[in-house]
Parts: structure tokens; sequence; C-alpha cells
């Protein structure tokens, strides 16, 4: 995967910890080179129970590595408005469904 904000492509795997970030923008999972990381307009998703960007983006949630707060994307909906979606997109027919029917358990919809 390479880097969300300029392109470019993650080299040979150094041993120990690599300087990519992770962090999560719009609800999709993304790569943060060494050099995008210093810019400070990324326009990542924050956490809202901390703050921190530190975020991994997994079917239908949203995890913060610093707190361990989870909540529900809201990824699988079509977008309202700039229909930029990739055609056969995930692959997953059911899951925006699923999506959906969580959603609304967590916002009290049962009925
Ligand atoms: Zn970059
Ligand atoms: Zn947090």
């Amino acid at each position: 995967m390479p880097c969300f904000s300029c392109g470019a492509r993650q080299t040979d795997p150094v041993r120990g910890v690599s300087p990519w970030k992770r962090g999560v923008r719009r609800e999709t999972q993304v790569l943060i080179c060494p050099d995008c990381q210093r810019a400070h307009d990324l326009d990542l998703d924050t956490c809202a129970t901390c703050g921190s960007v530190a975020l991994i983006c997994r079917l239908g949630e949203v995890e913060c590595r610093s707190c361990g707060a989870v909540r529900l994307a809201r990824a699988g909906r079509p977008a309202p408005a700039g229909n930029t979606a990739v055609p056969g997109g995930s692959g997953a027919p059911g899951l925006a469904d699923e999506v959906q029917a969580a959603l609304e358990r967590v916002l009290g919809r049962t009925r």
C-alpha cells in the first residue's frame, strides 16, 4: 500500500519498527510515509475519546490503538455526493446491510 498522501511506496522493510505509520482517513486505513508524517494537514481521523490518530480501521469498525475505544465506521454506505466509488469495491454485498444493522443497534433503533 503506498502513502495515501504522496503515493510513495514503502521500500525494503527495515528490521525493527517501520518508520511508516498507519492511520485512518475518512474511515479508510491508510499508510503515511515518514516524509508526510511531518505535515500537519494530513486530515486524519482522530479518536473521539482521546484525540489520537493511531487508529485501525477494520471491517465496519475503527479502533483506537491508544485508548482502545472502538466505534463503528460509516464506510460501506454509498457516498451521498461525489460518487467516486470503485465499481465492485470490497466485493462483499452483505456488508453494507450488516454495518447498517449494527449502526441501528448502536443508535438504539431496535424494534
Ligand atoms: Zn507520503
Ligand atoms: Zn483513543
